[in-house]
């Protein structure tokens, strides 16, 4: 926790002295109000969960219907030890049998008890055929590339999710609650509380599943708008794109992808590269500019082309030992199933 801190304090005293240096008075308010802050804020009242190993407690399978499986934790008593009944469901039940418990955890949140059990299991490795390229956009979920070394870039290898279902199902709840909050129902309110994360997570696990799917040999790499939060910040006069943000968590979309692929033996790579949706994929110039969300142009070269694509195939290509495949076709720069709807946007006034 420390570690993280420092690194984010370190980071947030950087961008404050650059704000100063530009004398973005805005911006270096903004920033002033979001200083990192030491890990322990008060509710925590310094208690970590910690990590129980075989030694000091064990799961065990156990005779009562209700609970297939209890912990038992020993105690400074000799020969008295604390029972704790769990309830797991069938995923984590097949989960704990696959593998070698190693340690577990309880952690209290709220009235609840939760265990957190530590399994290792060995996965097989795939070969790798290729790289597919993964981008996480703010229109669509994610856009995947498929980059073969040494082969040109077809029609097939481009494929887009686009998450018509989660959008809806998150704007029907967002609906939901403000028609409960503007008929003051407070009871009905607590009951959903979390329901827009939850409806977000399942949907965020079955977009990930499929990636995986289509995935094999392949090493998966993910790219994602980087800092796209921290930079528009309120009051930037830009709530068209901070709206369509609220729908996506980068940092979760990515923790799954690396899960399922983990458990695949999928080699997944989230690879640091700051320029990627700036940087022409054809002539590599960052004389580029964003016409707009979706669509890139590049002055040096005169190509424009799908920005995400554009980004997907940059990063992908930096993971592949020949990066040749970036001189190849240019062609399908919109897909078959959104190329008229990319124009219309280039057509019209957008974010
Ligand atoms: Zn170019």
């Amino acid at each position: 926790m420390w570690k993280s801190y420092r690194e984010l304090h370190r980071e947030w005293r950087w961008r404050v002295g650059w704000a100063q240096q530009e004398g973005d008075e805005r911006w270096l308010r903004k920033l002033m109000k979001r200083e990192p802050q030491p890990p322990f804020s008060n509710w925590l009242r310094h208690k970590v969960p910690i990590w129980f190993d075989y030694r000091i407690g064990s799961l065990e399978l156990s005779e009562i219907k209700l609970s297939p499986r209890v912990i038992r934790i020993s105690t400074l008593k000799r020969g008295e030890r604390i029972t704790v009944l769990l309830n797991p469901a069938k995923y984590h039940l097949e989960l704990l049998e696959r593998g070698k418990i190693k340690s577990f955890q309880i952690v209290k949140r709220g009235k609840k008890f939760h265990v957190h059990v530590k399994v290792e299991y060995e996965v097989q490795d795939q070969p790798v055929r290729a790289v597919r390229e993964v981008d996480l956009g703010i229109r669509r979920s994610t856009a995947t590339v498929l980059l073969h070394p040494n082969e040109p870039l077809c029609r097939d290898d481009f494929s887009v999710t686009r998450d018509v279902e989660k959008v809806q199902r998150l704007n029907e709840l967002k609906r939901r609650v403000a028609k409960l909050q503007r008929l003051k129902e407070w009871e009905a309110l607590k009951r959903i509380r979390y329901k827009r994360r939850r409806v977000a997570e399942y949907y965020d696990r079955l977009t990930v599943k499929r990636i995986a799917e289509i995935s094999n040999g392949c090493v998966v790499a993910i790219d994602h708008p980087k800092g796209i939060k921290y930079e528009n910040y309120r009051g930037n006069d830009k709530r068209e794109l901070r709206r369509l943000m609220t729908n996506w968590v980068y940092g979760r979309i990515i923790r799954y992808m690396q899960e399922e692929c983990a458990e695949q033996g999928i080699r997944a790579v989230a690879p640091d590269e700051r320029w990627s949706s700036m940087t022409c994929h054809r002539c590599g110039s960052r004389n580029t500019e964003r016409m707009t969300q979706s669509v890139v142009h590049c002055y040096n070269c005169g190509l424009t082309y799908n920005a995400n694509f554009n980004g997907a195939i940059n990063t992908g290509s930096s993971i592949l030992a020949e990066p040749r495949s970036r001189w190849a076709e240019v062609d399908p720069a919109q897909t078959s199933d959104e190329s008229l709807e990319e124009r219309d946007e280039a057509g019209s006034p957008c974010l």
